[in-house]
């Protein structure tokens, strides 16, 4: 609301300062239309670094050029007039860079929030979709792990959904605080999640796997009074040029191996 009131005051007063500059220095007003370049170039790069040097650069270019068209002779009062528009193309673009970069953020927080889970705060499916389409670009060898929750339906059935819900949270945080910082966490649904693992190759994808699994396995969690322990059954793939999708697909039946072949356990696709 604030910001909607604040720009619609700033496109009346950058109007009001255009029409005033405009009745008293026609000509020096058309220099002003260099305004809009600025602006693109904010649009493009909402920095302020961006803002204030094509504002320099704008009335550097004006300085070369009229004094080339004076032939040395500078009229008087160019010096104030000079100054008073390239102030008031410096303002404008001031006030428009604040907007942008304000809405930029805004932006990024939405994109942020549309990519983590509700419950547990790390990604989710919607992340890892985008996150396939930079590593499509790449060649660079990565394993995925897909692993879900062994019987979490007893889980809930037992102590309820909202000991489910602290298992799912105790796990995603045991899981985040023990990958390296370039691994990615993902909620896939419900509780089943995947770990992207870069640079990784099979073998120790499967070491970092188990490590998982024994890890998940010697923990408990704590609800109310009870303390919860579960396991989990994962499936390990590593990329070998198919599509990741494909390889998604790969780790995901090589789970569902694991579950049959008796869960608490990781097999390799
Ligand atoms: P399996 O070992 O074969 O994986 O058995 P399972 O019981 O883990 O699998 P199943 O698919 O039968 O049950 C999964 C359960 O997970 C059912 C669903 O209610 C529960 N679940 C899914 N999302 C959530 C959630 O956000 N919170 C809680 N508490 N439970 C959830
Ligand atoms: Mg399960
Ligand atoms: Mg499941």
């Amino acid at each position: 609301m604030f910001s909607r009131i604040s720009l619609y005051l700033f496109t009346l007063v950058a109007f009001l300062l255009a029409l005033t500059l405009n009745s008293l220095y026609p000509r020096d007003a058309l220099w002003m239309l260099f305004t809009l370049p600025v602006l693109s170039a904010v649009v493009l790069h909402p920095r302020w670094f961006v803002a204030n040097s094509s504002v320099i650069i704008v009335a550097a270019t004006r300085l070369v050029i009229e004094y080339v068209t004076f032939s040395h002779h500078v009229p008087a009062g160019f010096a104030f007039r000079f100054v008073v528009t390239s102030c008031v193309s410096w303002v404008i673009a001031l006030a428009f860079t604040f907007f942008v970069i304000k809405s930029d953020r805004t932006v990024n927080q939405l994109r942020q929030l549309a990519m983590t889970d509700d419950l547990t705060y790390i990604y989710n499916r919607r992340y890892l979709d985008s996150s396939f389409q930079s590593l499509r670009a790449t060649n660079a060898p990565y394993s995925i792990l897909v692993f879900d929750i062994d019987r979490f339906k007893q889980v809930n059935d037992t102590l309820g959904h909202s000991a489910g819900d602290i298992v799912l949270k105790g796990v995603s945080r045991l899981v985040q605080k023990n990958l390296r910082p370039s691994d990615v966490l993902i909620r896939l649904g419900g509780e089943e999640f995947a770990v992207l693992l870069p640079d990784t190759q099979s073998d120790d994808a499967v070491q970092i796997a188990e490590r998982i699994r024994n890890l998940i396995e010697r923990t408990t969690f704590a609800y109310q009074e009870e303390k919860i322990s579960v396991t989990i059954s994962g499936g390990v793939a590593e990329r070998q040029g198919e599509s990741l999708e494909a390889l998604l697909d790969k780790a995901d039946i090589a789970m569902y191996e694991a579950k049959t072949a008796g869960r608490n356990r990781i097999v390799l696709g």
